[in-house]
């Protein structure tokens, strides 16, 4: 059987090729039960780049580990909801096959290459490994493809940096290695979790510009996932904005910033600098990001929030309908909007 074949979809599916349908996902503590992820959805399609965006803590890299099923139980649980590739819920599947699925179909880059990669293998080993087992590539097919994957992540002399073990590459090129690791089996989704945040402004560019491209390419869908409203502007077309689990504002990525429906998008907006702010003073979002043990009730944003009112500490906002391709969790998200129109 060619179980390469088995996990491709037999055509480009009409809807979207990842999607995540009111998925959560709870850590059982011996301090208690931490709500990391509260009822999420998002969907990704071929070829578009959608970032979920949120501080630290806010639930969207958990969101992406529960995908790639590769959260640790115990303590982390999915207690409720769907991934679906294709069509097809992945949690549902059996472990082998969603094992495959995961390896070969979706694949994930990490923040930290050096923890990422094992230090006592060249990389050249490590990739070639991979295309052993899951390809059943010879040695020397194995190792063509390994320059060739190496060669097409830009990096120099690709045929003499196999036999370098991960230490004795930069923070770029190991970024860049561990990309070409997880282009090895032609993934149709790319996940990829704050890829760019262990590196310098000039290499993080480089690094986003590499990832663009071979989406392009070859019509990958891109999952970033990024607390740096510099790079979802840089490459995503779609943006998600999570808070303490949830995801507060969805739109398409120049709405999103030209004109914010939710106060905590407006918050983090007016925390950066931008070209068009002249020098004006920065403005960082008061108080902190909520224990997930202990969300506020209602808006989990509200003891944050400069447009609250009582409302907002006794009803949770739904997901509200601002458009016809964008949504605000605040019930006040028209006053946002005013406030930027
Ligand atoms: Fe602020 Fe209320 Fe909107 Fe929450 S629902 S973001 S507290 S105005």
């Amino acid at each position: 059987m060619d179980l390469d074949f088995e996990l491709r979809p037999p055509q480009a599916p009409a809807g979207p090729l990842l999607a995540v349908e009111d998925l959560h996902v709870e850590f059982r503590t011996r301090d208690g039960v931490v709500n990391a992820v509260n009822g999420v959805s998002w969907e990704v399609h071929a070829g578009e780049t959608f970032a979920l965006l949120g501080e630290s803590g806010s639930g969207k890299s958990v969101s992406a580990q529960a995908v790639m099923g590769i959260l640790d139980t115990p303590p982390a649980y999915v207690t409720r909801g769907a991934v679906k590739f294709a069509g097809e819920d992945v949690l549902a599947m059996p472990e082998q096959r969603r094992r495959r699925l995961r390896g070969q179909r979706i694949a994930m880059v990490f923040q930290d290459a050096l923890t990422a990669l094992n230090p006592t293998f060249t990389v050249g080993w490590q990739i070639a490994e991979m295309l052993r087992i899951h390809r059943g590539s010879t040695r020397s097919e194995a190792r063509r493809r390994a320059v060739e994957l190496l060669d097409r992540v830009h990096i120099p002399a690709a045929a003499d940096r196999l036999s370098d073990y991960p230490h004795e590459f930069s923070g770029g090129m190991r970024q860049r290695v561990m990309i070409a690791m997880a282009l090895a089996l032609d993934p149709a989704v790319l996940i990829a979790d704050e890829p760019t945040t262990a590196l310098d402004v000039t290499v993080q560019a480089q690094i986003l510009e590499l990832l663009a491209d071979l989406q392009a390419e070859q019509q990958m869908a891109l999952v970033l996932i990024t607390h740096d409203l510099g790079v979802v502007a840089e490459v995503a077309d779609r943006i998600a904005v999570m808070y303490a689990g949830r995801i507060v504002e969805t739109a398409p990525a120049a709405r999103l910033f030209r004109q914010p429906a939710h106060p905590y998008t407006e918050g983090l907006l007016a925390s950066v600098p931008r070209v068009s702010s002249q020098g004006g003073p920065l403005e960082p979002i008061g108080g902190a990001p909520p224990n997930l043990a202990r969300i506020p009730p209602g808006c989990a944003f509200h003891p944050r929030c400069g447009y609250r009112r009582p409302v907002c500490r006794a009803e949770e906002p739904p997901l509200y309908r601002v458009g016809p391709d964008r949504g605000s969790a605040c019930h006040f998200y028209q006053e946002v909007l005013d406030d930027r129109g």
